[in-house]
């Protein structure tokens, strides 16, 4: 026998049934703002996420699915998706254009993670990308899209959100962090973990993401990238408050939310929720103003989310019954009736009803005792004494109402 890969599953039956729901919704409200959808390859080359994730995330530094394919190219699996989107926006020339986009996408990433709940090797995200629109009422779109998806599948979150400035500020904020992580370690005689004293030389703003409680404790005193940030992103990080309180959106502010990418600027935000485990992160984005530079591009603004599926999907598992309620269950109680049946049944889904016909014909109680087992909501049987008068025995099994029909009635019950 051999089994899947580990940290990647299968997607069947009620957790099929959520994620196909999750996506119906999430493109739904991403429609409502504007977004329409784009697909982009699960494939792509290696340098792309290199240079716009960036060497000191552990997305590239730890977790690529990355190998040399039968040319010798380095090709990867992509981790996320933004790189990609920003990728076909450049490679069409949008960004020399100016062209205001504004896209959602779905689909799987991959990352060579510690497989744990809601952590797996291959994951889903949905998630949107605007570009081009340098005004922070974009920002507040995106969070709100995502509120709304939330809304609409019934789940609580709690909002986190900071401001990273321009990469002037952050420069100046990374030196500020230097010397203080530096100092700690001389006059506590400290060491901060080892993927801390990388994150030192790579890029020292995500110490503060170190999920190491013995570090997380030592930089409570750590200086604030508020108090780094320029006019501009003070604006624009209060203005964005101002229309999250005009709209009604809670949030709080966490100074130390970096993300987990290095492309991010001005806005960053995360939704997490208890319904997890502690905190988990459900969604997560950000402003991006300078990544489709970095990817060569022209100047371009760009404002994004990405959503993890699997733990929406865990979320909604621990409240949402399985009783899937199924339409319409078609039996045949003599075979000699099932070219009937079946005539009758392809007739009503080429009308757009939802029927499942059995094959096998049984009795009538039995049929009736599979169809209430399975969870439909109507049964139709064919038997001798309804081909008499070319009718079908209806019943609706919430109300138990049964009668004699033929097949115009039919179709208008079912
Ligand atoms: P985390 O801190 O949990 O590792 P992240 O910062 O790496 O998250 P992002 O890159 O921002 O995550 O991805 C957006 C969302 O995708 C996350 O908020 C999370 O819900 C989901 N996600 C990330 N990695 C995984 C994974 N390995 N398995 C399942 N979902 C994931
Ligand atoms: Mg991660």
């Amino acid at each position: 026998m051999i089994y899947a890969i580990k940290g990647i599953n299968d997607l069947l039956d009620n957790d099929a049934r959520l994620y196909e729901k999750i996506i119906q919704v999430s493109s739904k409200v991403a429609q409502n703002y504007g977004y329409s959808f784009i697909n982009t390859p699960h494939v792509e080359n290696t340098a792309l996420f290199r240079r716009s994730v960036g060497e000191s995330s552990d997305i590239v530094g730890k977790e690529m699915y990355e190998f040399k394919d039968k040319g010798g190219d380095s090709i990867c699996l992509r981790p996320e998706g933004t790189a990609g989107v920003v990728r076909a926006f450049i490679e069409r020339k949008m960004d020399k254009a100016g062209v205001v986009k504004r896209w959602f996408y779905h689909g799987s990433m991959f990352r060579y993670e510690k497989p744990q709940r809601g952590r797996y090797r291959e994951f889903h995200q949905f998630g949107v990308e605007c570009f081009n629109i340098a005004s922070v009422y974009e920002d507040a779109s995106v969070i709100m899209l995502l509120c709304d998806i939330f809304k609409e599948l019934d789940i609580n979150y709690q909002l986190k959100i900071n401001s990273l400035g321009t990469p002037i500020c952050l420069e100046k904020y990374r030196s500020a962090l230097r010397e203080y992580i530096k100092n700690i370690e001389n006059k506590l005689s400290f060491k901060f973990c080892s993927d801390c004293e990388k994150r030192m030389q790579t890029n020292v703003i995500r110490v503060l993401d170190c999920k190491n409680e013995n570090c997380a404790k030592h930089l409570d005193k750590a200086p604030k990238l508020s108090d780094f940030l320029d006019d501009d992103s003070k604006n624009d990080f209060n203005k964005l408050q101002e229309i999250l309180k005009n709209n009604n959106i809670d949030y709080c502010i966490d100074e130390r939310l970096v993300r987990g990418l290095d492309y991010y600027s001005k806005t960053a935000f995360e939704f997490v929720s208890d319904e997890i485990g502690a905190k988990a992160a459900i969604a997560g984005g950000g402003r991006y103003d300078y990544l489709v530079e970095y990817l060569g591009g022209a100047k371009s603004y760009g404002v994004g989310f990405a959503m993890g599926i699997e733990r929406v999907m865990d979320i909604l598992k621990s409240k949402d019954s399985e009783n899937i309620i199924k339409n319409a269950y078609f039996c045949v109680l003599d075979d000699e009736y099932l070219d009937l049946a079946y005539n009758t049944v392809s007739k009503l889904r080429r009308l757009g009803l939802s029927v499942n016909l059995v094959y096998e014909s049984r009795k009538l109680v039995k049929h009736l005792n599979s169809a209430l087992k399975e969870n439909y909501q109507y049964f139709i049987a064919i038997g001798s004494d309804e081909t008499k008068n070319n009718q079908f025995l209806f019943k609706n099994l919430y109300t138990s109402q049964q009668k004699l029909v033929d097949f115009d009635e039919l179709k208008g019950l079912i």
